[in-house]
């Protein structure tokens, strides 16, 4: 993927920080995305937190692959907030 061309459509509709340098390149369930108000677009974990009141968890996040796939690095608190709740849904990779 070029990464100038996507630039753009990863960037946090709120705050205008790419999520791609912040590694915060996720999927969160409808409901939740539904909840922030937009259905185009990128939000970094603290702006999508302001929207919705409060913290990610999670079960908020999508099932799908994108989240669990180890060439997609994860900030700091995009890792918290995967791993908060009594399900973990990620597991980092052991290696
Ligand atoms: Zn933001």
């Amino acid at each position: 993927m070029n990464k100038r061309e996507t630039i753009k459509r990863f960037k946090c509709l709120d705050c205008k920080v790419s999520t791609l340098d912040t590694n915060e390149y996720y999927m969160v369930e409808d409901r939740v995305w539904e909840k922030a108000g937009d259905d185009e677009g990128m939000l970094c974990i603290g702006c999508l937190e302001k929207r919705i009141g409060r913290k990610l968890e999670c079960k908020d996040f999508s099932k799908c692959p994108l989240n669990f796939d180890p060439m997609w690095a994860k900030s700091d608190r995009l890792l918290d907030r995967m791993t908060n709740g009594s399900n973990f849904l990620y597991r980092s990779n052991p290696t």
